[in-house]
């Protein structure tokens, strides 16, 4: 066991939802063909202007107060000044000194506890053109230069490489959930920078920054790797210096960048060209009001209609499975049915056939429908497995696709009792166990009757007739 403890703090950006880029005209597409999304301003082209993008400061506004942030009413933009090929204008616009919210918080479950990772801040800010290296070649796409970004800062406030991962994973829930970004970290809509310490006591050790990792995975990875690597040079009695290092998923370590220069400035001022940005407590409440229902509401919610934790995280982990499923709160009809289709049989059909709810013909009243005849015992689970693609594909109801198919329901109770009566006379032994009050017995033989009729027996019809056969005996 180390001795040491580790502190973490994590910088999350995240690309917003819009259409167009912050300060821009030009399209927000991720994928386009290089250097088609762009305006001159984008360029960096001398007497252009910027314009706020207000949706993009309300998706902003609603990550903020998803995160439980206090908002900042009055707001200007900073430059942020630095060189790079991939800034044209020699600096970035964000919002150094007035974050949009300040001061918020996300709840963690570490080992079924709860923790908060407090936020230090949520910030608006512009991407930067995306640069593309080629053998000795290095391009620039600037169809990225200018998209509007969220950057969140946490407090120091991760011990270990698994809340840290917790963190993330939450917070892309939430972000997904709030519907201000498609969080994709493989596209980089979402890019993780983690700082790392250690120390032996309560004193802060001297933290390295490590950028842009690929997966929450690699996080995870990034961070054992690091801490390790800290360990053993303060061990050999070397100081740690704050650098920028990045995470080399070939040899699962991270790799030196560059050192921090000391009093790194990159010279922050206003931004002359934008005008100070107000939000009124009107527009504030309105984007409170129509915040969609986050993750750990529909957890309450979900368990409160009876599903099983485990239910309910499963289905919070697919939303479309979750915004479909609450299409459904206001009606009377049995949840935990609903849930375990949607987790079963029809999520094995989506999976299978590489589709979205959207692509089936299932709309709220035929899985209505589906639902009343489970309901109603005139199908069975069995026959659903054998009707859903059909049902799924096709606008035909039930009944016909159980006609067509001759999927049948026995529900026929002479031809029921038949069979249950053979059954228990080749079973005397269960018969004996049922007579000695084990409950194993009905269900042995219920599986028979299953078994015989292949699914189809309407199973609380059999089960009754089962139960008075065997009194009888
Ligand atoms: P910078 O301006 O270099 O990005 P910040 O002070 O904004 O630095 O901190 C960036 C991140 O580093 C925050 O998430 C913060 O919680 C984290 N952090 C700061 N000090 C430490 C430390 N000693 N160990 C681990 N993380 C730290
Ligand atoms: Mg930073």
């Amino acid at each position: 066991m180390s001795t040491y403890q580790k502190t973490i703090g994590i910088e999350v950006h995240c690309e917003l939802k819009t259409n167009t880029k912050m300060f821009s005209s030009a399209k927000n597409g991720y994928g386009d063909s290089a250097n088609c999304n762009l305006t001159l301003l984008d360029l960096g082209y001398p007497g252009t202007l910027p314009l706020i993008n207000d949706y993009a400061v309300t998706l902003a506004l609603r990550a903020a107060l998803a995160l439980h942030c206090e908002i900042h009413r009055e707001m200007y933009f900073d430059r942020k000044n630095y060189f790079y090929p991939d800034l044209p204008k020699g600096y970035q616009i964000t919002q150094a000194k007035t974050p949009i919210g300040i001061n918020g918080y996300v709840e963690i479950e570490v080992d079924g506890k709860p923790k908060t990772i407090r936020i230090h801040d949520i910030h608006i800010e512009e991407d930067t053109a995306k640069s593309v290296h080629q053998g000795n070649h290095s391009y620039l796409d600037f169809n990225r230069a200018g998209v509007p970004l969220i950057e969140i800062v946490t407090e120091p406030d991760m011990n270990s490489s698994e809340e840290a991962m917790l963190y993330l994973e939450k917070l892309r829930s939430l972000l997904l959930y709030a519907d201000v970004s498609d969080c994709k970290i493989e596209e980089g809509s979402m890019r993780c920078d983690v700082n790392v310490s250690i120390s032996k006591d309560d004193t802060l050790g001297v933290r390295t920054e490590t950028k842009n990792i690929g997966s929450i995975r690699n996080v995870g990875l990034a961070i054992e790797s690091e801490a390790l690597r800290q360990e053993k040079l303060l061990e050999e009695g070397i100081a740690i210096q704050e650098e920028t290092r990045r995470y080399d998923d070939a040899s699962k370590e991270t790799v030196l960048m560059r050192v921090k220069e000391i009093g790194n400035d990159y010279r922050y001022f206003p931004e002359p060209d934008i005008p100070k940005l107000c939000l009124s407590e009107e527009r504030i409440r309105k984007v409170q009001e129509q915040m969609p229902m986050l993750p750990d509401d529909r957890k309450a919610r979900y368990q409160a209609l009876g599903l099983s934790d485990l239910s309910s995280s499963k289905l919070i982990q697919n939303k479309p499975l979750s915004d479909y499923f609450n299409l459904f709160l206001e009606d009377d009809i049995d949840f935990v049915m609903l849930s375990n289709l949607l987790l079963g049989d029809i999520s094995f059909y989506l999976n299978r056939t590489m589709k979205t709810l959207m692509d089936t013909t299932l709309t709220k009243e035929r899985m209505l429908s589906l639902l009343q005849h489970l309901y109603d015992q005139t199908i069975t689970t069995k026959n659903v497995k054998d009707l859903l693609e059909e049902f799924l594909e096709t606008d035909k109801d039930i009944d016909t696709i159980c006609k067509e198919k001759g999927i049948q329901n026995i529900s026929d109770t002479t031809l029921l009792s038949t069979i249950i009566k053979n059954i228990i006379e080749q079973n005397p032994e269960s018969v004996k166990d049922y007579q000695q009050g084990r409950d194993r017995a009905i269900k042995y033989l219920m599986g028979q009757v299953m078994k015989e009729t292949k699914g189809s027996a309407n199973p609380s019809l059999a089960r009754d007739l089962l139960e008075e056969e065997l009194k009888k005996q």
